[in-house]
């Protein structure tokens, strides 16, 4: 008989949303006659730019004549949109990329979760914590992150990100090759600055180590000193891998589309020790395991570059922005201490004194019907926090927070 990766049988079970949404919905069936809000949710709710759909109506009549008809796209991506990635993105930045540093996909979060294929299977993994799980997922499904044991995999280097060293991750305190970063950070919604940044890449620099920095949630970032590419920081061409998404900057999580960059700086070492491209690598594994995003998507991506895509983007944004806001003042003014909501649209607070973050999950539900994400569902220094987003509506997100302040 086949003999299975035994690597999956070590994963824990996909157990925080799973179990969110096992007690939202026995507590519904309890008390039918009661509304509950949903500020747990990790997905945008407003539709797609109207420059976004009249690009991809558009691009769909062209797919329907003889003419303009287009089979399989270029594997990386159609050069409309890797250009219009390079200049709206980057060059407006003062970052010039390769037109081949930058491979169009269909999510971030295939590809997050495939970049670990380039890494050998002893390679050294760190995360900061709470974090994201693909990260984690994707490289213990690949073996290379030893037993999950009381909540903690036995091979990953975790960097904690708490209160009291300011959500500011320290550098590895042992020899690590892959350093998965996120900013702005889902789930704790803070943010690093340019000089906060700036020792991640010079650690990775003189320990040969790649950073793969996750930039899903960029658009969000309202202040000047948050940089909002790897790319800004010096040196960051030769160690840093990029990550950034449509998902949350234009509601494309069900329209699918985003973008990875591996500048043909970053090299790894081959067999025989001299250094290889990891460019070369992901070109290799994008030819031979994907096929392009359609045509119709790509346009549809491409039309938030325009200057109405831009402008109609912002006000959905800004939007959830309001949302973020309500939270952050509403639960400050109720006594807790919340961070993030300013560069992002997640807001992370402490639970009471003696509340665990699954605690609070069940009293929140209970006493005001609003449901978020407990903390310690994304990694041990999550325990004693909760995440609340900014996707709802805003009337929803105001009545949700009236809810709280009755709760005293
Ligand atoms: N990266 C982070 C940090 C996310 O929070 C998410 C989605 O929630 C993703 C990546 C996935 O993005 P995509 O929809 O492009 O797969």
């Amino acid at each position: 008989m086949l003999k299975i990766n035994e690597n999956f049988q070590k994963l824990p079970g996909s157990y925080l949303f799973a179990e969110t949404a096992r007690r939202t919905k026995a507590y519904q069936a309890a008390h039918p006659e009661r509304e509950v809000i949903r500020l747990g949710i990790g997905d945008v709710t407003r539709p797609l730019a109207p420059a976004v759909v009249s690009a991809m109506r558009a691009a769909a009549a062209e797919m329907g004549v003889q003419e303009t008809f287009r089979g399989y796209g270029p594997d990386f991506g159609y050069d409309f949109l890797v250009n219009a990635i390079r200049e709206g993105e980057y060059a407006a930045r003062g970052i010039q990329l390769d037109y081949d540093e930058v491979f169009i996909s269909d999510g971030s979060k295939c590809d997050v979760g495939s970049i670990q294929e380039l890494f050998s299977a002893d390679a050294r993994i760190a995360v900061t914590d709470p974090v994201y799980p693909v990260y984690v997922d994707s490289n213990a499904m690949a073996g290379r992150l030893g037993d999950f044991r009381d909540g903690r995999w036995t091979r990953l280097c975790y960097l904690p990100c708490t209160e009291e060293n300011g959500f500011v991750p320290p550098l590895p305190d042992r020899e690590v090759d892959v350093i998965y970063l996120c900013y702005p950070n889902n789930p704790t919604g803070t943010v690093l600055t340019r000089a906060q940044l700036k020792p991640f890449v010079d650690w990775a620099l003189a320990h040969g180590a790649v950073i793969v920095y996750d930039a899903a949630y960029r658009a969000y970032i309202t202040e000047e000193d948050i940089p909002r590419s790897i790319y800004e920081i010096e040196g960051a061409k030769a160690c840093a891998i990029e990550c950034c998404s449509f998902s949350k900057t234009a509601g494309f999580t069900g329209t699918r589309c985003a973008w990875t960059v591996v500048p043909h700086e970053v090299r790894g070492q081959g067999a025989d020790g001299a250094p290889v491209e990891l460019n070369a690598l992901w070109k290799r594994r994008m030819a031979t395991k994907f096929n392009g995003v359609s045509y119709p998507v790509q346009r549809a991506a491409a039309a938030v570059y325009t200057a109405e895509g831009q402008a109609q983007i912002r006000e959905t944004i800004d939007a959830y922005m309001r949302n973020a806001r309500a939270i952050r003042e509403g639960l400050a003014a109720q006594g807790y201490r919340v961070f993030g909501g300013v560069n992002a649209p997640y807001i992370w607070l402490r639970t009471p004194a003696g509340i665990d973050s699954w605690a609070f999950f069940d009293l929140l539900l209970e006493k005001c019907q609003v449901v978020g994400t407990p903390g310690a569902g994304f990694g041990p220094s999550g325990e004693g926090y909760f995440r609340l987003t900014a996707f709802n509506t805003y009337e929803k997100t105001m009545e949700a927070m009236e809810r709280l302040a009755a709760l005293g």
